[in-house]
């Protein structure tokens, strides 16, 4: 984990060199609105220090977010007048992850919004199961 990284654009915003409508900010975090929103109200929450994937991220840059994340969802739920919201939070390309510094998107869901996903669950069996979770324990 780099404390910064010179091509990247959250970190330029985390160091105040690229505008941002902020929201909150801690020691370690910031939360400013998605420039392309989904929804109203839309706010990513970044570490101050950059890692590219979740796995990147120090203890205490994660504790500041965890401890931002819940009650600042809230508040945004509530001035927007939003019903709900979805954590997003993309690691990869794969994943759909564009800006290489980890971010949580908060993004209220009023029924209007422009998130879509789709939930195909499909059945496992119960030894499967048992195995993977062995292999993951391991
Ligand atoms: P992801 O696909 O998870 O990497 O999402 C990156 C998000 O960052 C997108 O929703 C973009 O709209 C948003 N974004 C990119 N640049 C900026 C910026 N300068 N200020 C605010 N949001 C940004």
């Amino acid at each position: 984990m780099a404390a910064s990284s010179t091509d990247c654009v959250f970190c330029k915003i985390a160091a105040g060199e690229i505008p941002c409508h902020r929201v909150a900010e801690t020691e370690r975090a910031l939360a400013f609105l998605d420039v392309n929103p989904l929804a109203e109200g839309h706010t990513l929450v970044i570490p101050k220090a950059h890692a590219a994937f979740l796995e990147d991220l120090d203890a205490e840059s994660a504790a500041d977010i965890a401890r931002l994340l819940g009650p600042l969802a809230a508040r945004i739920q509530s001035v927007v007048s939003a019903a709900g919201y979805n954590i997003l939070q993309n690691n990869g390309a794969a994943a759909g992850q564009v800006v290489m510094h980890v971010h949580f998107h908060i993004i209220p869901r009023r029924g209007d919004d422009g998130l879509g996903y789709r939930w195909n669950a499909g059945r496992a069996e119960p030894e499967r199961l048992a195995a993977l979770a062995g292999k993951l324990r391991a």
